[in-house]
């Protein structure tokens, strides 16, 4: 059943508004009762509730918690993924909303409730008025706040069991307004790994430094070193960060014991292959040298998470296209961010296209993952508008 462009444009009405007031509704109720990666057992639970009710072929325990959602009309090859994220993060709520967190120490501090109802809210509006020919697959992922939720779901087989042509992720953004978005090609969001080093010398008494071999002093060394990695050996035009964020030796009731042992760790950050691959290279030079300079031993582990989120140039063409009809506002330009989002793992397979639905201004400066945050309900509208449009405008075969 191809559609006339008339006859999509015909359907692409507003909301309805009982359809309005429970996504909103829904929204506050996943606020109310967050849950942590692999962990989204109520929230899953509800997703699936709200897909059936639509009629939407349901399949769950991908990933664990994962949710996928399938919907076919007409006879098109055309095959598609639309990804929201439904996890919460570790972290006391302080917004003193209504519907503020009712779970201790968890809070949708990110907005993957509002990601959750607005997949929801265009996969039932697909459900209900069709208007596009093809198969269109709704992810809904757990874990996305780096318990490797994406990584799991591949694990486990999504794209054999659900072949697609191309996949589409979106984050909230506050600074940009509820009926704006953007949707640019190249680096969204930066590789996100972890380092770490331990010094290993050999302890002895704090007053007779030259008995032993100490670590702690290496250490210092070290941190000192680190930063110029991305300062004297990246290539200035190619963003990196290397932050140190965690440091532990000794103990403060011992102050007269040279420890044994210092150890280090952080993030590592970039958007191209190879600046990855140099970050855990000098990383491990440095702290290999330091440890030669002080006649200890380092050992050095640089665990991989995810990869950068790169926007292929077909799939954003494909995506700003839909931004577009849908909204009255769309930036084709816009920074990326030193964050990172494990949609990468599923764009890799696939070309895709990450894109960002604004939250209005930053109240009270809470930006994501500050314990005043919140997804800002004017946007669900908006967000349902270009799932629902991109799906139309992708598959009209
Ligand atoms: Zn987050
Ligand atoms: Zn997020």
């Amino acid at each position: 059943m191809a559609n006339s462009l008339t006859d999509w444009q015909d359907m692409t009405a507003t909301l309805p508004d009982d359809e309005q007031a429970m996504l909103v509704a829904l929204r506050h109720d996943l606020h109310a009762h967050p849950e942590l990666g692999f962990e989204e057992t109520r929230t899953a639970a509800l997703v699936a509730e709200k897909l059936a009710e639509a009629g939407i072929e349901v399949h769950r325990g991908l990933g664990e918690t994962g949710v996928v959602g399938t919907l076919r009309r007409g006879n098109g090859h055309g095959r598609i993924a639309l990804r929201a994220d439904m996890d919460a993060l570790a972290m006391p709520e302080h917004t003193g909303l209504p519907y503020a967190s009712q779970n201790p120490g968890r809070m949708h501090a990110c907005g993957h409730d509002g990601h959750t109802v607005m997949l929801l809210g265009a996969a039932r509006q697909l459900a209900r008025d069709g208007g596009f020919n093809g198969t269109v697959h709704f992810i809904f992922q757990p874990a996305e706040e780096g318990r490797g939720g994406a990584q799991r779901m591949v694990a486990d087989g999504f794209f054999e069991q659900f072949p697609v042509d191309r996949v589409y992720g979106l984050h909230n953004m506050p600074g940009l307004d509820p009926d704006e978005m953007a949707v640019v090609e190249g680096p969204q969001l930066a590789s996100s790994d972890r380092w770490e080093v331990v010094f290993t010398g050999t302890g002895t008494h704090g007053a007779k430094p030259h008995l032993g071999r100490d670590a702690i002093t290496a250490a210092g060394a070290f941190l000192t070193a680190v930063h110029t990695i991305v300062a004297r050996v990246v290539d200035p035009l190619a963003p990196a960060v290397v932050s140190a964020c965690a440091l532990s030796a000794g103990d403060f009731s011992a102050l007269n014991v040279i420890p044994d042992t210092a150890r280090v760790g952080g993030t590592a950050r970039a958007y191209a292959p190879d600046v990855r691959d140099q970050l855990e290279a000098e990383l491990n030079r440095i702290a290999q040298g330091i440890a030669a300079t002080y006649g200890i031993t380092a050992r050095f582990d640089y665990r991989r998470g995810v990869p950068p989120v790169i926007n292929d140039p077909d799939a954003t063409a494909r995506a700003l296209k839909a931004a577009q009809r849908a909204l009255p506002k769309v930036r084709r330009a816009f920074p990326p961010s030193t964050a990172g989002d494990d949609f990468a793992v599923f764009s890799q397979q696939v070309p895709g296209c990450y894109v960002w639905l604004g939250n209005g201004p930053a109240v009270d400066g809470a930006l994501h993952h500050n314990t005043r945050y919140d997804f800002n309900d004017a946007a669900i509208a908006s967000g349902v508008a270009f799932w629902t449009e991109l799906v139309r405008s992708e598959l009209t075969d």
